[in-house]
């Protein structure tokens, strides 16, 4: 299971380049829709976040889908022993 790297928004994402080096997204920037530090981020996608538009780079993706994945883990872990969602 991935782990957040400091803070439950911020994740080390591995670039699929091997030789480079990996890229922090925080999920937490611009009101959510995320950044990363990546070079189509900073060139392509950056500028369309800035004017508004909800787009992400492949590695904001990935870092979303990890921390869905950990969130649902955290929460299953602190449900295990409180009453279920009964009525
Ligand atoms: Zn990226």
């Amino acid at each position: 299971m991935h782990q957040p790297h400091d803070y439950a928004l911020r994740w080390i994402i591995e670039s699929s380049e091997s030789k480079k080096s990996p890229y922090l997204v925080d999920l937490g920037a611009y009101n959510g829709v995320g950044e990363c530090q990546c070079r189509y981020w900073v060139c392509q996608v950056g500028p369309r976040v800035k004017r508004g538009e909800r787009v992400h780079c492949k590695h904001v993706r990935i870092a979303r889908e990890r921390f869905t994945n950990w969130s649902i883990e955290a929460f299953r872990n602190h449900d295990k022993n409180q009453k279920q969602y009964e009525q």
